[in-house]
């Protein structure tokens, strides 16, 4: 496998990088402690200077207004951004927009092109995702109990969801729902447009998450949809498709997800390094970086990292080449083992930091608090180790 970063890529990633340096980590104290509405005529400012640059929607393709990046040169820019929590909402990349762009991109008609992916590629609206239910294991999406019922020439939704991230601000929710609970159990669900001004869409709050609601992008809102009606003609796809779209929509999502979780990485492996240079721990001088346990977990971390890096890189480089279906155990993989790595280094880089490191006067303490979800959101876990580990065992009782 050929490792060579192109000179068009290199170009492009040193231009990230030195405005990751120099625009958007100086905002991070100010974003530490500030809400997101407080912060958005800052990041608009950032925002614009992004599509000066031309590196506004780095994935998307130059006929929708992105920058055309295929997915493995996108993989090397969602880690550049990843060293800031700004990064993908200041390049217009962030989750979930990305994820339903591809989705409307994909699957959308016309009408629903115009009305809806248009202004979301150009950044004039925002759009969240909704599937989780409180009530019912989102592990198992198979049970949730939200319906879409056929009214005329309306579907009429009701369900009570949570964790829809962004739905605060958000223009239009994708939700799924069942529109034919007597199908079989993969042909029950659909995915419907409803803007979030329709009569019946109630965003009851955002939920605190590990000690913070949040607000606007930077938020994860429960919605009771209550007898929430909308025109049939927003539906994505085909009925009972949304299962199959869901797939679709995740297989390239957990790639950029990957990549910036590499980026976090990689920034906390610095503020590790350069504490443990810098602090002395001893009257004659020694800092920390000369005791061989600090060593270690250097020396370890640096290892778990490159590992880690590598395996998202051939995900990527076998769903570029051969397609997500074919790539589905890596994705799996990357997808578990990326998010334990990543706590790892953060759990490592905040004990060297000692108290600092529980304070917000640096990002760790942002960066552990937010990130654990990872090991639970785009599939836990234990749901994907199942998955990589069933396929393994067929795989062998097949040969
Ligand atoms: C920060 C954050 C953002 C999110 N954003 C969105 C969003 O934008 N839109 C959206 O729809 N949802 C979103 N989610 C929801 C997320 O997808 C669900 O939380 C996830 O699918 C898990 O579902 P659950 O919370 O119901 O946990 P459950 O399904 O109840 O599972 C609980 C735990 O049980 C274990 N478990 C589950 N199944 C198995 C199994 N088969 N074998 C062994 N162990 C198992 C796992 O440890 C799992 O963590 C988000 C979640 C978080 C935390």
């Amino acid at each position: 496998m050929d490792f060579t970063i192109t000179e068009k890529m290199q170009v492009i990633l040193e231009m990230i990088n030195e405005f990751v340096d120099k625009e958007l980590i100086p905002l991070e104290p100010a974003f530490l402690t500030q809400s997101a509405a407080e912060m958005m005529p800052v990041i608009k400012e950032k925002q614009k200077k992004v599509k000066q640059m031309e590196l506004w929607g780095p994935c998307y393709p130059k006929e929708l207004g992105g920058a055309g990046l295929n997915l493995m040169e996108h993989a090397l820019v969602s880690e550049a951004l990843g060293r800031s929590p700004l990064g993908h909402f200041v390049f217009w990349c962030q989750a979930p927009d990305v994820g339903n762009i591809e989705l409307l991109e994909m699957f959308g008609n016309k009408e629903q092109k115009e009305t809806w992916l248009h202004p979301l590629v150009a950044g004039d609206i925002r759009s969240c995702f909704s599937m989780t239910e409180v009530e019912l294991a989102g592990s198992n999406p198979l049970m949730m109990d939200t319906t879409a019922v056929k009214d005329g020439d309306d579907y009429v939704i009701n369900g009570q969801k949570w964790y829809t991230t962004s739905a605060d601000g958000a223009e239009f929710a994708i939700v799924m729902a069942k529109t034919n609970p007597e199908a079989h159990p993969y042909l029950q669900a659909s995915m419907i447009i409803v803007p979030c001004d329709t009569p019946g869409f109630n965003l009851v709050r955002n939920i605190p998450v590990m000690g913070h609601a949040g607000d606007g992008y930077f938020s994860h809102a429960e919605i009771l949809y209550q007898n929430c009606r909308v025109p049939q003609k927003n539906l994505i796809g085909e009925e009972g498709q949304g299962f199959v779209l869901a797939q679709e929509r995740l297989g390239p999502g957990r790639i950029h997800h990957c990549m910036r979780w590499i980026g976090i990485c990689n920034r906390a492996f610095d503020l590790m390094c350069a504490r443990a240079q810098e602090r002395v721990i001893s009257p004659d001088g020694r800092t920390l970086a000369t005791r061989q346990i600090i060593q270690s977990w250097i020396a370890e971390c640096a290892a778990e990292i490159q590992a880690a890096r590598l395996m998202v890189l051939h995900a990527a480089w076998r769903i570029h080449n051969e397609g997500a279906k074919a790539a589905r155990k890596d994705i799996s993989l990357i997808k578990f083992k990326v998010a334990n790595v990543m706590q790892m280094v953060l759990d490592n880089a905040l004990q060297v930091h000692g108290g600092l490191g529980m304070t917000d006067d640096t990002i760790l303490a942002f960066y552990f608090r937010h990130e654990r979800a990872a090991r639970i959101y785009d599939g836990a876990d234990e749901v994907h180790k199942v998955s990589v580990a069933k396929q393994i065992l067929k795989d062998r009782q097949i040969r």
